[in-house]
């Protein structure tokens, strides 16, 4: 099939020290042979593959002096042929190197369209493709590892396993139905059963990784509540390390919410400060009460603040707002009174910084769950999650009825299972779905 020569500025449109633009279809080498001038003997036309050529490349309306390298399909990134140049790394120069490409009859690239190629011709999977935008969105250590397990197709090798065990199991039910001996029944019944059973279960393992996963991913929203001069603000500033909040004495003035990110083991964590969640007649702090639930629910954990010299009826209210979400409690000023609440997780001093750390280590806890270690396999991916989710719901349905209908009946919900656990790879993604990931690709990947 013949395929469009397709070329994009791949390195970020900055001034920098070298970037890459690249040219994939049917014939880039013939696009290179037109404005790469090699300093050695070897014409365009013989380069080697694999190999970087050092020349003049001519751009419109000046030169760069700098690297070609061919890579020929199919052993190239998106499967085609393609051609790299490497350049100097100013907006000028890549933006008149790329003019010169398309001059000479490429197509300027959409986003994510090398990828796209790349999952059309066989070289990763959906799911793949997924974990490569994830990490080059990532700005945690952890989401770039949630997003390298899936590049290096970890979760395709999973999923194609399982769907392989369903395979096996429709090939006996085919069988079955073209021998109806009963002895055939009788095994190919009992071998559906487990290979159901199987498949459930690692499904299900696999769901309850997402919520770890998610956080490593996406990053974990922290909303701090507390009544007023408890120390929220001092806490979020001596966790973020720096005077971001505005402490005040008088009750109420931190009204606005303060908002701060920092990494707790790698993992991203988002703070925003609820601003004393309490009820009020004040029309503008109504607002700001209003503001502050919306921050409650959208939080993954609620950090809740009390203040050891100061617990009242207040905190009991605050508290019963928030203790059915998934809250640490703090009792700060630990540096004025040593006094102990049964609702505490940690004690801490803002002031003196005492056991800020062990705060972190707690928040992180609370987060991810105890004992984690980062460094496992983790769904990450909602489209993931939400895949396996309608998997597991009619693979459970096939295993219920199990002996009460006929296989070949049954195995119309196998099917609909493999066929949902076949989207994360994107053997059955719609068009929809695998246009839908890829727009969210830059120009260039
Ligand atoms: P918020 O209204 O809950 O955000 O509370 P702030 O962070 O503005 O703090 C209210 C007051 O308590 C300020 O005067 C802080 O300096 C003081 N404060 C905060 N943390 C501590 C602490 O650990 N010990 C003491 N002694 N004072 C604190």
């Amino acid at each position: 099939m013949k395929s469009e020569n397709i070329a994009a500025i791949s390195t970020a449109l900055a001034a920098s020290g070298v970037a890459v633009i690249r040219i994939s279809g049917d014939s880039p080498l013939d696009i290179a042979e037109k404005m790469f001038n090699p300093s050695g003997k070897t014409a365009v036309k013989n380069f080697q593959p694999y190999r970087m050529y050092v020349g003049e490349i001519v751009a419109d309306g000046f030169n760069d002096h700098g690297l070609c390298v061919y890579f020929k399909g199919p052993n190239s990134f998106t499967g085609e042929d393609v051609v790299e140049f490497h350049s100097h790394g100013g907006l000028a120069i890549t933006k008149g190197i790329l003019k010169k490409i398309l001059s000479l009859g490429a197509r300027l690239a959409v986003n994510g369209e090398f990828t796209k190629r790349a999952f059309l011709n066989g070289k990763l999977s959906l799911s793949s493709a997924e974990g490569l935008i994830d990490m080059i969105n990532s700005e945690s250590v952890s989401g770039v590892k949630a997003g390298y397990y899936l590049y290096r197709e970890k979760l395709n090798a999973e999923i194609t396993a399982l769907q392989d065990r369903i395979t096996d199991a429709l090939a006996e039910v085919d069988a079955d139905m073209d021998f109806p001996e009963e002895d055939l029944e009788i095994t190919s019944t009992e071998n559906v059963e487990s290979a159901l059973d199987f498949v459930i279960e690692r499904i299900d393992n696999l769901l309850k990784t997402y919520r770890t996963g998610r956080a490593l991913k996406s990053g974990v929203r922290v909303g701090i509540a507390g009544k007023p001069n408890t120390g929220k603000s001092s806490i979020l500033n001596a966790l973020l390390n720096y005077d971001k909040a505005i402490v005040s004495d008088i009750a109420g003035t931190t009204r606005d919410i303060v908002e701060g990110e920092i990494d707790i083991n790698g993992v991203r964590f988002n703070f925003s400060d609820t601003a004393g969640i309490r009820e009020s007649d004040d029309k503008i702090e109504e607002l700001g009460v209003k503001l502050s639930k919306k921050v409650l629910d959208e939080s993954d954990i609620i950090l809740f603040v009390m203040d050891a010299s100061d617990i009242t009826a207040e905190d009991d209210a605050i508290y019963n707002i928030i203790k059915d979400k998934n809250a640490l409690v703090a009792v700060n000023k630990t540096d004025k009174s040593n006094l102990k609440d049964a609702r505490a997780d940690v004690y801490v001093s803002a002031l003196k910084k005492e056991n800020i750390e062990k705060l972190k280590e707690m928040l992180f806890e609370r987060a991810l769950g105890a004992g984690i270690d980062i460094n496992g396999d983790f769904l990450c991916e909602e489209r993931h999650f939400e895949a396996l989710k309608r998997a597991k719901e009619k693979l459970v349905m096939a295993r219920n009825s199990v002996g009460t209908v006929p296989l070949d009946i049954l195995a119309i919900d196998v099917k609909d299972g493999w066929d949902a656990l076949g989207e994360i790879s994107g053997k059955t993604a719609t068009e929809e779905i695998t246009n839908d990931i890829f727009s969210k690709f830059c120009v260039g990947k």
